[in-house]
């Protein structure tokens, strides 16, 4: 047992550790309920949230409007397999082509099973439309990418964690660095089908691509016959302060990967958007999923879609994102070092830590000490992704306690600095 922790938290700590599969890390904070942009712990401490579960809550939490389309839609029903018609997913397959300009949208139910779809579209298509031998389909994928847990997706990641002991895997993917178009011309071959990759890559430490790198990688698909698709799971509905980070680029993808805040933050939903000229490789019996867009989730997701353009949350996370990004500079500036870099887009925002300074991870679990909640990835690179419906006083709030957090460790750092050149000295002496 915590000696630290109270025995509530420590009982549900115990009893997830006792009985799940150990497949994650959590920071330990126990939650029992949420509101908008705000946690309480099962202690009844409060917290901010500034993660949103990677952007799946990017709503806030338990939205009125979302949990009553979700309620109406209780009262009539809720699945029944694509084997029938329903009154819901019509309305929200035109409301999310209306949204994304493509012509045809394929409901699923996770992101990992929409690029699934995404991949099986674009080998087809390459089959079917360039008359690629079935089979000899490839795929070009950027190195650092995270796309989802299926064995086939972990199958083209380069993180070792995501694939060690996994394989065999898929074969038909060949990799480039993201940013370098002289990798990617490299990796290309005569049965390349399509370029699969994130407008910013996030679990790699929401990286952005080099100015005019997608505006190339656009050219290059066209001269090739590639398809362009970006996997906007994450980035995309709002959270890099455009409806879609791709408008950020100035290009228009062949297809559209979205899912996490398309839910709502209630239900896992995810959808694949193509035109006609792509979507149409699928004929019946050739894809599907039992939940996939079932009446539930569709109801609630084109609620969400809807409630993005009534509160105006895009434009929301253009304005709140650049006062965070200039809020955490100044922190950065006063850090002597330990803060490297701030780096992102609208309300999703990466900071890179000095490893010789402090661990990522420890910042995290001492800022949820203080009420704010965030997330590392890797060592060094810790996110802030709150809510698009946060304040400009919550988040002023959020960084004034990381402020704190990095001058009390820079100055554990300068303790510790001074104690071992003290020592040093000493050896010296002696
Ligand atoms: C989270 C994520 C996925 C996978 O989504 P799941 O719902 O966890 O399967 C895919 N691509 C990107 C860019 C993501 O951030």
């Amino acid at each position: 047992m915590d000696a630290n922790r109270p025995a509530a938290s420590t009982f549900f700590v115990d009893k997830e550790a006792r009985f799940g599969a150990r497949n994650y890390h959590p920071v330990p904070v126990v939650v029992e309920r949420a509101l908008d942009c705000r946690v309480w712990d099962v202690e009844g401490r409060e917290y901010i949230d500034m993660m949103s579960a990677y952007s799946a809550v990017s709503h806030g939490h338990l939205h009125p409007r979302l949990v009553a389309a979700l309620q109406r839609q209780l009262g009539k029903v809720a699945v029944t397999s694509r084997a029938y018609h329903g009154t819901t997913l019509g309305p929200f397959l035109e409301k999310l082509c209306a949204v994304s300009g493509f012509e045809r949208a394929l409901p699923m139910n996770t992101g990992a099973e929409a690029v699934e779809t995404a991949i099986k579209c674009a080998r087809r298509f390459g089959h079917l439309r360039r008359g690629i031998p079935d089979g000899q389909q490839r795929i070009l994928v950027a190195r650092g990418n995270f796309h989802g847990r299926t064995s086939t997706i972990v199958g083209f990641s380069s993180e070792p964690a995501y694939r060690a002991g996994f394989g065999p895997f898929a074969d038909g993917f060949d990799a480039f660095d993201f940013g370098d178009m002289d990798s990617v011309r490299a990796a290309t071959t005569a049965h390349s089908c399509a370029v699969l990759v994130e407008p910013i890559q996030g679990e790699a430490g929401v990286l952005l691509p080099p100015p005019g790198f997608f505006q190339a990688l656009r050219a290059w698909c066209d001269e090739k016959g590639l398809l362009l698709i970006i996997d906007e799971v994450q980035a995309g509905l709002g959270r890099t302060g455009r409806l879609f980070a791709f408008e950020h680029e100035g290009v228009r993808p062949d297809a559209l990967i979205l899912g996490k805040a398309l839910g709502g933050g209630l239900l896992p939903v995810s959808a694949f958007l193509a035109d006609a000229r792509v979507m149409d490789v699928f004929d019946p019996g050739s894809h599907g999923s039992t939940f996939g867009g079932n009446a539930l989730a569709a109801a609630v997701a084109l609620e969400a879609l809807q409630v993005l353009e009534d509160e105006q949350l895009v434009e929301r996370s253009a304005r709140l994102g650049e006062h965070l990004r200039g809020a955490l500079q100044a922190v950065m500036d006063e850090s002597g070092g330990l803060v490297r870099a701030v780096r992102g887009r609208g309300l999703w925002v990466g900071v890179d830590v000095d490893p010789a300074l402090a661990s990522a991870r420890a910042l995290v679990e001492a800022l949820a000490q203080r009420g704010v909640l965030s997330k590392e990835t890797h060592e060094t690179v810790i996110r802030f992704a709150p809510p698009l419906t946060i304040t400009r006083a919550l988040v002023d709030q959020a960084v004034a306690a990381f402020r704190e957090v990095v001058l009390e460790q820079r100055a554990a750092c300068a303790i510790k600095k001074g104690a071992s050149q003290a020592m040093a000295e000493v050896a010296a002496a002696a």
